[in-house]
């Protein structure tokens, strides 16, 4: 079989080789390029040990000189070379006790989790496929190198691992491999919430999101998501949220906000956390949920009252979860008429600002701000208003009007 290596990944090859070491690209780049899928990243593996990597490249990067990584740069890019290894014994369910450096590769690819995800290539000596991973590629299933049980108590997060590749292929789960996934699901509350947060993203952006079913039917939801298998109404939904992931595009703030909704915004809130989300995920997703099921009027100035309130950034994602359940059509319309005109839906681009107001006489404070907002709503019913011009007449008139 030939396969079409990036030109900076063959020469890296072809240094390490024309030193008499072996070397090969390995792993989820070998499967990417068979299925015709464009790789992420271009993984090597080499009989070299992490110095003899070192000293034959000029920029290198000691990724994890421990595990045998070393980063190899050329030009911007980075290549990840490994050492050929074997890992010690599994102590916890997460962490090879130690790595051991190995000149034969077979050793090397018996480690890996899953028979796709252990084949190596070269041009030399072509497909390196001693588990089968061509045949399960061609079955579409995941199915562990080696016995399953052992891999998974090995290293609980290839639960998780195998669930996300599933989704991500639409490949099913080979049937040992999913009883074993079934029984040692519990052992996932050995891993760290970092990397849960990790797979559980990827399965939810992966061309099949509905697969996330599977973390239900697997009994793996008790562990990493056990408020949803707490909360009966979030369960009950759950079929409808799946089918629900496939209508939205690939992005994390709409799948998520999709997938933890039914939790309401204040335990969806508490998931992410729990998972290790940024604030800035969390504090998006939350309002996602609170705005989900909102009702939006099909009418210019209440569409911009919405925008306004729900922030211009976040209101056509709205529209997008919206659109996963009801008819939302002419907003969407009248919302691109919106940003078309470019009509005001923020107090940044209203045409007065506070110091205009203080330079009508205006006293700093409250009042300013009163005022402004006045302004604002008056330009939210009628856009025509947002001019400079109509809008200091106006505060100019509304000042000389004696208090009431
Ligand atoms: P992705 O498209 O997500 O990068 P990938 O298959 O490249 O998929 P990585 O996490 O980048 O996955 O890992 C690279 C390779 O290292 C895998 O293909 C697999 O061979 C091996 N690997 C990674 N994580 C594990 C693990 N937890 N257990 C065993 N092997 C693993
Ligand atoms: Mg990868």
């Amino acid at each position: 079989m030939y396969l079409e290596l990036p030109p900076k990944v063959s020469r890296i090859l072809t240094v390490l080789q024309s030193h008499g070491y072996e070397a090969f690209a390995v792993g989820g780049c070998v499967r990417d390029a068979v299925l015709g899928r464009e790789p992420d990243d271009w993984d090597i593996t080499t009989s070299a040990r992490p110095q003899e990597v070192k000293a034959l490249f000029l920029h290198t990067v000691d990724t994890g000189l421990a595990h045998g990584t070393v980063t190899v740069l050329l030009g911007r890019d980075g290549y990840e070379v490994t050492t050929y290894r074997i890992d010690g014994e599994y102590e916890d369910c997460r962490h090879p006790s130690g790595v051991v450096f190995s000149s034969n590769l077979e050793e090397d690819l018996r480690r890996r989790d899953f028979t796709i995800n252990a084949m190596a290539y070269n041009r030399e000596q072509g497909l390196v496929d001693i588990f089968g991973g061509m045949e399960d590629l061609q079955r579409k299933q995941i199915r562990c190198v080696g016995e399953a049980r052992e891999r998974f108590l090995e290293d609980a997060l290839r639960i998780l691992r195998a669930v996300r590749f599933s989704a991500q292929l639409g490949f099913s789960v080979e049937t040992a491999t999913k009883e074993a996934l079934r029984e040692l699901a519990g052992n996932l509350k050995f891993v760290s919430a970092e990397r849960i947060q990790t797979e559980l993203v990827k399965l939810l952006l992966s061309p099949h999101p509905d697969f996330i079913m599977m973390l239900f039917e697997l009994n793996i939801d008790r562990v990493i998501l056990p408020e949803i298998r707490e909360q009966e109404e979030a369960r009950e939904c759950l079929e409808e949220i799946a089918h629900s992931l496939c209508l939205v595009p690939a992005d994390r703030f709409l799948r998520l906000a999709l997938f933890l909704r039914p939790l309401g915004e204040r335990q969806a809130y508490q998931v992410l956390r729990r998972l290790k989300f940024d604030n800035h995920t969390t504090g998006i997703v939350r309002r996602l949920i609170r705005w989900y099921g909102c009702e939006l009027k099909a009418e210019p100035a209440a569409v911009r009252r919405a925008a306004a309130k729900i922030g211009s950034g976040l209101f056509p994602m709205v529209l997008k979860l919206q659109d996963t359940y009801r008819d939302v059509s002419k907003v969407q319309e009248i919302w691109n008429e919106i940003v078309r005109e470019q009509h005001c839906i923020s107090l940044k681009t209203l045409q007065i600002s506070g110091n205009d107001l203080i330079g009508l006489g205006m006293k700093p404070g409250q009042a300013v701000g009163d005022m402004l907002d006045a302004l604002f709503q008056d330009v939210l019913e009628n856009p025509e208003h947002n001019t400079k011009e109509y809008l200091m007449k106006c505060a100019d008139e509304m000042l000389r009007k004696p208090m009431q």
